[in-house]
């Protein structure tokens, strides 16, 4: 038997409910806040991502699904969506009118990662982006918008963690400071790290390996180093997070090493994940409008993982699944007849209603009934035709009435009302 590609998943009707609520929610909470729709395409040409996330990093270097279409142009499977929402501002000159946009999207991500509980190499982000404002008030919007869906969510365990990444008046300083400890503990770096320190020493900060990680500790902090607008900048989020009641905790290991990432990063993370303890993530990219071709415009935004969020809300899909309004249960082929055809006049009104498709004895199709918990059995037999009125039974106090057949459609739209 053929089976799904490693990494991949199903999700399958049970769990679909609760990925569907958890839209509705998302969505219905990001349109208040003034972003609207975009749909990006699942794949772009693969300079695109090589240059928005970086030639050297884990994503590029590693973990994309690039491939030659029939004409040799290099194409990738989106690993993220941030890179396909700026082109798309940039090639639809989305600025032109008012700089200031706001998008949400929500869809699957390709990255050939080592899949493990939380990580897969088909997984799913719900993502924000507002372009135009370089406040950080608006990254303080983002990281309250994004508690309020969590806690919308039953989510318990969720906290935020920011940091400053400074810009690129501070950074030549801060870079200097970093190449000299990490010329200090270069024989404690993995490969990739070592290659990249020449390259670029930011990069080395947010190396996953344990033993890098290890090696960093006691490395600068871009915190130290920022400029007095960059100071001023971080000093307001971490003001306008505490106005807004907002718990953070201030982790100068957040950070993306890449220059046009600037000034404010964050991260939520939980304790219900384990190892994968990431739900969300996000920050300021100031330079990517620009070094994608665009004018000079300031952005910011998240992702969250939508996978991970299904795995730690409190909701559950049982919640959400989906019962028929009724089960008509008939017997003998006329009553078939008519059962499917009030079946069909029945769903296009509305209610949902369930039939056999098929020569079974009431015991059987009542027993159906019970399975998919419909809480009413409309019975039809040879005599309910005869006598023109079919019996609509009440599975929970088994009270049963006559509902002329005329009648089936109305009568149950009224009752599901
Ligand atoms: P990133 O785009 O790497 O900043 O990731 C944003 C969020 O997407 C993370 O916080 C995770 O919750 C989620 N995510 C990233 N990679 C994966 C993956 N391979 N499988 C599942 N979720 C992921």
């Amino acid at each position: 038997m053929i089976q799904l590609i490693r990494g991949f998943k199903d999700i399958l009707p049970g769990e679909t409910e609760l990925w569907k609520h958890i839209e509705k929610i998302a969505t219905s909470l990001f349109e208040d806040f003034g972003f609207r729709e975009i749909r990006i395409p699942i794949m772009e040409h693969t300079e695109l991502f090589a240059r928005s996330i970086g030639e050297d990093t884990d994503i590029v270097e590693k973990e994309m699904y690039t491939f030659p279409d029939r004409k040799g142009d290099l194409i990738t499977l989106r690993p993220e969506a941030t890179a396909s929402i700026v082109r798309a501002y940039i090639q639809h000159k989305l600025y032109a009118a008012d700089p200031v946009r706001k998008f949400y999207t929500i869809g699957p991500m390709f990255r050939r990662e080592r899949p493990q509980k939380g990580r897969y190499r088909q997984f799913y982000q719900i993502n924000a982006e507002a372009f135009g404002v370089g406040s950080a008030y608006i990254d303080a919007q983002l990281i309250f918008m994004l508690l309020t869906l969590f806690s919308r969510l039953s989510v318990t365990d969720a906290h935020a963690h920011v940091n400053s990444l400074g810009c690129p008046a501070c950074r030549p300083a801060f870079k200097a400071s970093l190449s000299q400890f990490l010329s200090s503990r270069s024989d404690k770096l993995c490969e990739d790290c070592r290659r990249r320190s020449a390259k670029n020493p930011l990069r080395v900060l947010d190396c996953k390996v344990p033993s890098c990680r290890e090696a960093m500790s006691g490395a600068p902090s871009v915190i130290d180093s920022l400029c007095p607008e960059c100071g001023k900048h971080f000093q307001i989020l971490q003001d306008s997070l505490k106005k807004l009641n907002v718990d953070f905790t201030i982790d100068k290991s957040l950070v993306r090493g890449l220059d046009y990432y600037t000034r404010t990063t964050f991260e939520i993370q939980t304790g219900a994940l384990g190892a994968q303890n990431a739900v969300a993530g996000g920050g300021r990219y100031d330079g990517l409008v620009k070094v994608l071709g665009g004018p000079d415009i300031p952005a910011t935004g998240f992702a969250i993982g939508f996978d991970r969020l299904t795995e730690i809300t409190g909701l559950k899909a049982s919640d959400f699944e989906q019962k028929p309004d009724v089960f008509i249960a008939a017997l003998g082929e006329k009553s078939q007849a008519a059962a499917f055809e009030w079946n069909c006049a029945l769903a296009a009104a509305g209610v949902k209603a369930e039939i056999a498709f098929g020569d079974s004895s009431l015991k059987s199709q009542m027993k159906r009934a019970d399975r998919v918990a419909a809480p009413f059995v409309l019975i039809v037999g040879e005599k309910e035709l005869e006598d023109g009125a079919a019996l609509l039974r009440n599975m929970a106090t088994k009270e049963q009435v006559a509902v002329p057949l005329d009648k089936i459609v109305e009568t149950l739209k009224a009752a599901n009302r």
